[in-house]
């Protein structure tokens, strides 16, 4: 039992030294004898039940209905006809769901969770499947534990459990427990850390004891893929539309064989009329068009650093108005640097670059020294490791000749409470010459709240008002500047203490300033958002000042009066902070559960909010916004497994660039969309009106699925990756109510598929006039009926092939765009005609679609037909407001 063994036996029978961990080539050798560290799944659906399912579908019951319908009456071609496209239609849809789920698959390998391990000496950070028995791990808060460990270390370590024991309250660790019975449940098993639970507080080290379906969690097996509802808002309303259109269809077949068998018409022939106005309602291609569109787009977004975790977010993207932005590292680049320190009277400049120097005084010594002992991070060789804010302080040490493997090795640290950012301070304990001493840094305003005597030439004097005005003039200066200002403080005991004991009574030593550049593209990045309709936010833990000086420098705020801090919230009453949140661009000192109800207050007001995150404590903000960006360099898993998108670069200028992408994304799915429903329409309307008129059937249904199916999946795909608008970004955010057929959409879907029904059977009826019937004559014969067909469905095939061409911009004219500007698109319509052509040429196609060759003539006169919707839409555009372009 690994809980009841001491940690050397354990490390013995692990063979790992805990100091070096395992060599790369041990843990390869490993990794290969025992394989990945990889729960196993449910079983992935065969391509068999993936077939299936595609079946299971309002429309495909139609068409199966159509089919049976057919076989009843006698035609066999058209039976064949429409299953073939059934079995087409599903193979479709397999090879479209299989690809959407790669690409979705290839982007959650990116996001999938990392763990610090030690090897070969050094700690490195890797894959979780790739950590193997007997490995180093690290824990810290915010990071999921990769395999079952045997604690070997721990500080203040908590682990939330919930996921192996239901429990949400996080237990206590600590690595020196032995739980000598065998039968200690879990949940108590204080020494050992569990895979998939999450640690939530502290830090720790163990060794793996083991891995994949070894752990505690493999063998319940009970963690298995959660079904997210990965289904967008769209493509909901989309299959609603979609079942409503199929009901519809089926309403419409029953009701003209009551009319047929009352009026007493030929039921053949009524059969199928009412297939042919089924299958014309249904836009058999849409749900498969829309998926490999949305898949499309989020892998183009993943290769501009936004890693999109939830489908829908994509939509969302489009609508967001507000972005809320933390600042150290998304705004700016995270790169700190001391530029300033102050111990009671004396401020000193630091060189950016080089050594240091000036001789120092014992308090200046003391405030370097507290700041090294009270981090975390290293620096050694030019290579740092670590919280950028700690790199700068041991780097500063560097500096001044302060070595900080030394200083750690001199005074050993024996306890620690470690940052977060509520309280904004970190405390260790250390041995020192007599005793122990606490170090303590963090917010100078909450030091000084903890100390009572400040360090004043090497002598501990009692802090007096005078004097915390001083430090805090000094800091406020630091921070007009945009310097971050961190404090530091100590305490000496002649006892280890426990950590609530740590951070009381202290005494100041004195500050630093670090700047942090901002990052260079954000300000552009900013003005494109405000030129968007977006209004950028900066949320942040660190001073107002300082936030108020970089959020000037961007271009996010223009004064101190649009800044607020976390504790002047709190004073505010719930309907005051509703009301006055409009002011503020800059929320400063806050803290994760103010951004809860920053983002909630935005809400309120309508508003669509991203918010990005990168603590433990950030998920809920996640959760609440409607976009929760979490970050992949600094971010931890729990707020990464809260998000709906992560961004790989950790850069503001990549939400403004995603919410660009989802923006087209969403216009590009319209487009396609609109042009389908627009080509029903055209053929509902060509249908209709010759029942309405009694006149003979211009289409047949084998002809309308040919061209559903067929014609109009390229255009439609290819109208989907349209390039981007170059303007999108300089227009307001879509509105998330706003339907799909708004501002002039329906009614363009309309128009063209109205004219293009009309055109359908005028061209119907010219193939009639030519050997001298019109729509009303009685016994056409059959050669007749079918070179009208042919130049109906001609001319419905070309009008929508032209008419896609219109669909690339509701009001811009496409010569405006470029008309070869989209060349996937010009393709498509090639490939449409070359298609078109064949099956009227080819005889084998020819015979099974009941159509024949055209002469030249008609084929001139479908020709121009065709172009007529596309004409008259791009007219129309000719007609619009400026404002509307
Ligand atoms: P943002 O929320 O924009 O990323 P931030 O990084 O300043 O800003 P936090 O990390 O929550 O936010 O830090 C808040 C404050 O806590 C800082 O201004 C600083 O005073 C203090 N602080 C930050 N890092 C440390 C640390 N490692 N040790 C002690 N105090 C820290």
């Amino acid at each position: 039992m690994w809980f009841s063994k001491s940690t050397e036996e354990i490390i013995h029978e692990l063979s790992v030294n805990p100091e070096t961990g395992l060599s790369t080539a041990e843990a390869q050798a490993r990794l290969e004898k025992y394989g990945q560290n990889k729960l196993k799944g449910k079983p992935k659906k065969s391509t068999l039940e993936l077939f299936f399912a595609q079946l299971q579908d309002m429309l495909i019951y139609v068409l199966l209905g159509a089919a049976v319908i057919t076989i009843a009456v006698g035609e066999w071609v058209d039976a064949i006809i429409i299953l073939m496209v059934v079995f087409l239609n599903a193979t479709i849809g397999v090879i479209q769901e299989s690809k959407a789920e790669k690409a979705i698959e290839a982007l959650e390998k990116m996001t999938t969770p990392r763990s610090l391990v030690r090897r070969d000496g050094e700690v490195r950070e890797i894959n979780s499947e790739d950590v193997v028995a007997g490995d180093i791990v690290i824990l810290d808060a915010g990071r999921y534990v990769p395999a079952d460990l045997r604690l070997i270390e721990s500080a203040n370590l908590q682990i939330e459990e919930s996921a192996l024991t239901g429990e949400s309250l996080p237990t206590e660790k600590n690595a020196k427990d032995l739980h000598e019975d065998p039968k200690t449940p879990i949940g108590e098993k204080s020494n050992m850390a569990f895979m998939s639970t999450l640690a939530t507080y502290g830090r720790g080290e163990g060794v793996v004891i083991a891995t994949a379906m070894e752990t505690e969690i493999g063998k319940i097996a009970t963690i298995l893929d959660e079904d997210i509802d990965s289904m967008t808002p769209l493509q909901k309303r989309l299959e609603e539309l979609g079942k409503t259109l199929g009901y519809i269809a089926i309403a419409i077949t029953v009701v003209m064989l009551v009319i047929a068998l009352v009026q007493d018409r030929p039921l053949f022939e009524m059969f199928l009329t009412a297939i042919s106005l089924a299958v014309a309602a249904i836009p058999e291609g849409l749900p498969a068009i829309v998926a490999i569109v949305l898949a499309l787009g989020v892998t183009r977004m993943s290769r501009i650093n936004a890693i999109v975790r939830k489908l829908p977010a994509v939509e969302t993207l489009g609508s967001v108005n507000i972005i809320c932005s933390d600042k150290t590292g998304t705004l700016t680049q995270n790169k700190m640097t001391v530029v300033k320190f102050y111990t009671a009277g004396n401020l000193t400049n630091v060189a950016t670059e080089g050594r240091s120097f000036a001789a120092q005084n014992t308090d200046e010594k003391e405030l370097i020294r507290s700041f090294v002992l009270c981090s975390d991070a290293t620096y050694e060789n030019g290579k740092s490791t670590g919280d950028p804010t700690e790199v700068a302080l041991v780097v500063l040490a560097e500096k001044y000749d302060m070595e900080r493997r030394k200083l750690h090795k001199e005074h050993k640290r024996v306890g620690e409470k470690p940052f977060d950012s509520d309280r904004k301070l970190m405390s260790t304990l250390n041995q020192d010459e007599n005793g122990y001493r606490v170090h303590t840094k963090g917010a100078l305003d909450n030091i000084l709240k903890i100390s009572s005597t400040a360090l004043v030439d090497g002598k501990v004097v009692s802090l007096t008002e005078e004097m915390k005005e001083d430090y805090l003039k000094v800091a406020e200066k630091m921070s007009d500047d945009a310097l971050r200002v961190l404090g530091a403080a100590f305490k000496d005991t002649n006892s280890i203490i426990n950590p609530e004991e740590m951070e009381e009574d202290l005494t100041v030593v004195g500050l630093v300033g670090m700047i942090d550049p901002p990052r260079l593209e954000v300000k552009d990045s900013i003005a494109k958002a405000k030129g968007a309709g977006i209004t950028p936010v900066m949320i942040t833990g660190d001073h107002k000042n300082t936030a108020v000086a970089i959020a000037k420098e961007l271009g996010i705020a223009s004064s101190l009066e649009q800044s607020i801090t976390g504790s002047e919230i709190d004073e505010l009453s719930e309907e005051e902070f509703l009301r006055k949140i409009k002011n503020y661009r800059v929320f400063a000192r806050v803290s994760p559960e103010h951004k809860v109800k920053i983002v909630k207050a935005f809400q309120f007001h309508g508003n669509i909010v991203s918010m990005t995150g990168d603590g433990v404590n950030d998920a809920p903000a996640l959760k609440i916004a409607d976009i929760g960006v979490a970050m992949g360099i600094t971010g931890t898993d729990v707020s990464k497994g809260a998000s709906d998108m992560i961004l790989t670069d950790d850069n503001f200028t990549t939400i403004v660039h995603a919410i660009e992408e989802g923006r087209n994304i969403y216009n590009n799915i319209k487009k396609s969309v609109i042009f389908l429903l627009s080509c029903n329409l055209g053929e509902v309307v060509a249908i209709f009106l010759a029942v309405l008129f009694n006149w003979p059937l211009p289409l047949l249904a084998t002809q309308i699925l040919w061209i559903n199916l067929i014609t109009d999946s390229f255009p439609a795909i290819a109208l989907g990756i349209d390039p981007g608008d170059k303007d999108v970004m300089s227009k307001e955010p879509r509105k998330p109510k706003d339907s799909f057929f708004a501002h002039g959409a329906g009614q363009r879907a309309i128009i063209g598929g109205t004219l293009i029904g009309i055109l359908t059977l005028v061209a119907f009826y010219f193939g009639l006039a030519e050997f001298g019937y019109s729509l009303n004559s009685k016994d056409i014969p059959e050669h007749v009926i079918t070179n009208a067909r042919t130049m109906a469905f001609v001319v419905l095939a070309g009008a929508q092939l032209f008419f896609s061409f219109s669909m690339r911009s509701m009001h811009k004219s496409v010569f405006r765009i470029g008309l070869f500007s989209n060349m996937y698109l010009v393709g498509a319509v090639i490939l449409g005609f070359i298609l078109q052509l064949g099956v009227i040429t080819i005889p084998a196609f020819a015979n099974a679609f009941k159509v024949q060759n055209l002469s030249v003539y008609d084929w001139g006169l479908v020709m121009l037909f065709s172009i007529v919707p596309f004409i008259v839409n791009e007219v129309s555009k000719l007609f619009m407001k400026e404002s509307e372009i």
